[in-house]
């Protein structure tokens, strides 16, 4: 009888494509179709209600029962007109995805189909099996959602979803949403503050993001049968491949047709979402592709992203593929990350970060960047945590990946500017652009965006005309990272402002104090700027010396939310208070724990159920074989040296798979969470994961091909 992988193998081989043809040769046709964006909303509202609709996106005010009962009615017109029957708040609790919950607009009652503005507004799911951290069982058992009208309302899989926050009833926020929306009042506030320096029009300023996602596709009945993909979402056995990515040819190579045709499914089922994918492309790792979508607000680029995930995965299933979304699907090989790319973007329309030709603007410009700086640098252990998850672990300073220590990378043009402004101590107040000409600023080039200056190993680039974090991990929700980085800018510019209206109030002209206080900044932290490589073993020994952090683990690198400094941020900032966060690290914590203990758990069972039986079972034959090459007065020498060397392989494994279980269930007496996490992560993932793994691949090389149970790399890796 053939085995699982066997079976799955002709399946996967027998696999023809399945070609897509779009509703129209112009996207525009269709773009945004299942969106009751502003448009809909203008067509469909009296200009009173979509006047007060307007308010509550511009100024956050509160939209009021009338209002709420005519813009519902209007969506429900709308939804029905496209054969929706069903509406959800659709919301990102703190699990990961996304959550929704259908009601039906038919009430069988009343015999009509009704969506109340009460309905649109607010919610109450039963929130009870969503991590709270301990706040709903300290206050409040229940919490709601309530509409936020500054992302749009979209038809998904034929259900009306209403983008929500998530908050328990005495308020504290049990989702993403809502502290990313907070943050963005904070960075606005402290960004117009600045810009006033400059220009007294700015009256708003909003983080835009554009999020390059990367991911592997698989076939399906391949993913199928590997219960560790199915279970963790990475492959904990497996050797690599005779064939990884050292020939490097997948790059911007040809995409597979099968890969392809998915492409091209979800990109439309994604423009009329409104979700503006633009760009497509292989990765570095065999199998590995990315998505870009075109830059937007950030709270929408975030719906937008995490609605992207969901439908990839609902769209792959049509073309017989699985999206792994993991950081680390695959040893040995490019992990997947999730570049964002963060700039602010005034009223005006002025970018933030975009270098000009005008001295003034550049001075706003330099103001920017340096604040981002010294916030990375002030904040890198809480930049860090952001990032951190059991998933990102694997990825982060392995194959092709940035490490955990944070810096930032400034490009060459740049950092001659922020050098010379550094030195070029005393300048006088000179007319015209004198002064600028002396700083080294008058002509930053407009465009930095030579390709030839980038640096793709800094996990915190500057690139042109934006930021690019891109140690966020593929299967994060962007909103925790990007919500630290709007607070701990915010904090900076914040202080920036106060301590030039001090230089001014000592006397200082406008310019000059500006300048002061940058090149204090400058000088204060230049110990996060980093140009070189930072893949190699020498940026970590620098790195050590410069006393920077070089938090490998996500436990470890959680601390940081006990600090004074980091609980103050949020707090000062009104994004979240210290009882919230305390929560949210504790989620954290916990959620660690279940995914190193899932882990542990389907590698004990593989090697328990899969791998130590096949190869015994390989043993036996070869047993059989020596045996009887030695009745026949042959040499089985050959034979004797396989068989001990399986053994070998067996008997560690066994004694190491053992040992695992036994350290968790040591550790699972251990009441104090965080210790607990540490103990997965040391005692656990730490000592076993690598020596098991070890062995298992040891024996995949050994044991025949026709016995092997789990499908293998070069399986996997190379579709068609
Ligand atoms: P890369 O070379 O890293 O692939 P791209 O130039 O293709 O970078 O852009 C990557 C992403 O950055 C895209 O989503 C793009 O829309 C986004 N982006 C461009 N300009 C900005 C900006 N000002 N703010 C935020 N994102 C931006
Ligand atoms: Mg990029």
């Amino acid at each position: 009888m053939a085995t699982l992988r066997q079976k799955a193998l002709l399946i996967a081989q027998g696999r023809s494509r399945v070609t897509v043809t779009p509703p129209s040769n112009k996207v525009s046709d269709y773009y945004g179709i299942y969106v009751f964006g502003l448009k809909q909303m203008k067509e469909s509202l009296a200009p009173s209600v979509f006047k007060k609709v307007m308010e509550a996106i511009e100024k956050g005010s509160k939209i009021d029962p009338s209002t709420a009962e005519e813009i519902a009615s209007a969506v429900k017109t709308w939804a029905m007109s496209k054969g929706v029957t069903h509406y959800t708040h659709w919301f990102q609790p703190l699990t990961g995805s996304t959550a929704e919950k259908h009601d039906a607009f038919f009430d069988a009652h009343a015999g009509i189909e009704k969506f109340k503005g009460t309905a649109l507004v607010q919610q109450e799911p039963d929130a009870s099996s969503f991590p709270h951290g301990g706040i709903r069982s300290t206050f409040e058992a229940r919490g709601y959602t309530a509409w936020d009208p500054s992302s749009p309302i979209f038809i998904f899989d034929k259900t009306l979803c209403v983008p929500t926050i998530f908050v328990s009833y005495t308020g504290e926020a049990l989702d993403y949403k809502t502290p990313l929306l907070k943050s963005m009042e904070a960075i606005n506030e402290a960004s117009v503050g600045i810009c006033q320096l400059f220009d007294r029009n700015v009256k708003k300023v909003v983080p835009s993001l554009g999020i390059e996602q990367e991911y592997f596709v698989i076939d399906k009945s391949l993913f199928a049968t590997r219960p560790d993909l199915v279970m963790s979402g990475r492959t904990v056995f497996g050797h690599n491949p005779a064939r990884g990515q050292q020939l490097e040819d997948h790059y911007f190579g040809s995409i597979p047709t099968r890969v392809k045709d998915f492409m091209m499914d979800f990109e439309i089922e994604a423009h009329k979402l409104g979700i503006p994918v633009s760009t497509r492309h292989n990765e570095v790792a065999p199998s590995q592709f990315e998505v870009a979508p075109l830059f937007e607000e950030i709270n929408k680029a975030i719906d937008h992203n995490q609605l992207l995930m969901d439908l990839m995965d609902k769209v792959a299933e049509k073309h017989n593929l699985k999206v792994l979304l993991h950081e680390k699907p695959f040893a040995g090989v490019n992990g997947s990350g999730k570049h964002n790319n963060w700039s602010l973007i005034t009223d005006t329309g002025v970018n933030l970060f975009q270098p000009s030709n005008s001295a003034r603007e550049n001075l706003q410009f330099l103001a920017f960047v340096v604040a981002t700086v010294k916030a990375v640098y002030d904040y890198a252990d809480l930049l860090r945590a952001s990032i951190a998850s059991a998933s990102n672990d694997f990825r982060l300073g392995a194959n092709e990946a940035p490490p955990a220590i944070m810096s930032v990378f400034l490009g060459s043009t740049l950092t001659t500017v922020l050098d010379e402004l550094e030195k070029n101590g005393n300048v006088k107040i000179e007319k015209g652009d004198n002064m600028y000409m002396k700083l080294g600023i008058s002509k930053i080039p407009e465009i930095i965006l030579d390709n030839t200056d980038r640096n793709r190993t800094s996990p915190f680039a500057f690139t042109g005309n934006k930021f690019e974090f891109r140690a966020v991990g593929s299967s994060a929700n962007s909103a925790g990272p990007m919500t630290v980085l709007n607070v701990i800018v915010a904090e900076v510019l914040r202080n920036m402002l106060k301590d030039v209206e001090k230089e001014m109030s000592g006397g200082k002209e406008k310019k000059i104090a500006i300048v002061n206080v940058l090149r204090k900044y400058i000088k204060d932290s230049k110990k996060i700027r980093f140009e070189g490589d930072g893949y190699s073993e020498e940026w970590e020994k620098e790195a050590e010396k410069r006393g920077l952090s070089n938090l490998k683990s996500t436990p470890f690198a959680l601390d940081t939310y006990h600090d004074k400094k980091v609980v103050e941020v949020f707090a000062k900032h009104n994004v979240l208070s210290s009882i919230e966060l305390h929560a949210r690290h504790e989620i954290m914590l916990e959620n660690y724990i279940k995914k190193v203990q899932i882990e542990s758990r389907v590698m004990g069972d593989l090697a328990l159920n899969h791998v130590i039986p096949t190869a015994i079972q390989y043993q036996n034959k070869l047993i059989e074989n020596a045996n009887g090459l030695k009745g026949l007065g042959l040499d089985n020498k050959a034979a004797v040296e396989t068989i001990k060397e399986v053994s070998r392989h067996l008997e560690s494994l066994k004694q190491n798979v053992n040992a695992m279980i036994d350290a968790r269930r040591k550790l699972n007496k251990e009441e104090d969470v965080a210790k607990r996490a540490k103990g997965y992560c040391n005692d656990v993932k730490e000592a076993y994961f690598d020596k098991i793994r070890y062995s298992v691949d040891k024996l995949e090389l050994l044991v025949d091909d026709e016995y092997w149970p789990l499908v293998k790399y070069r399986e996997m890796l190379f579709i068609k």
